[in-house]
């Protein structure tokens, strides 16, 4: 499954992060998901908390900070919000919009407890 594989990589760089805080346990992590990322939240979350079990990171929360997608025209730099990671620019009708935000899939930020 595609978001165990994510997930698998999420975790990777949480407990990196954990142990160099020398942290007794993760109890927050908060990740960036854009819109145009591809990643079906519900298959997220659920794959987390099965991939969580029996690491540093156990019934840690996982908040999900969504990032709306966003593309610039590369040829009038006309701005304007995505759906979906391919569309023509609609000012001017020539160009492929270029995505600027939304793919985003990292790891914003972890809260832990501190040493045992
Ligand atoms: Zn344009």
């Amino acid at each position: 499954m595609h978001e165990m594989t994510i997930v698998a990589n999420i975790l990777k760089i949480v407990e990196d992060r954990a142990r160099g805080a020398e942290a007794a346990a993760v109890t927050t992590v908060e990740l960036e998901v854009g819109e145009l990322a591809g990643v079906e939240i519900d298959s997220l979350r659920f794959c987390f908390e099965a991939a969580c079990r029996d690491t540093l990171a156990a019934g840690a929360e996982l908040v999900i900070h969504r990032i709306a997608g966003r593309g610039r025209c590369p040829e009038c730099a006309h701005e304007t919000p995505l759906d979906f990671p391919v569309a023509v620019c609609p000012e001017c009708g020539q160009a492929r919009v270029a995505v600027i935000h939304g793919k985003e899939l990292k790891v914003k930020c972890i809260s832990v407890d501190g040493p045992a």
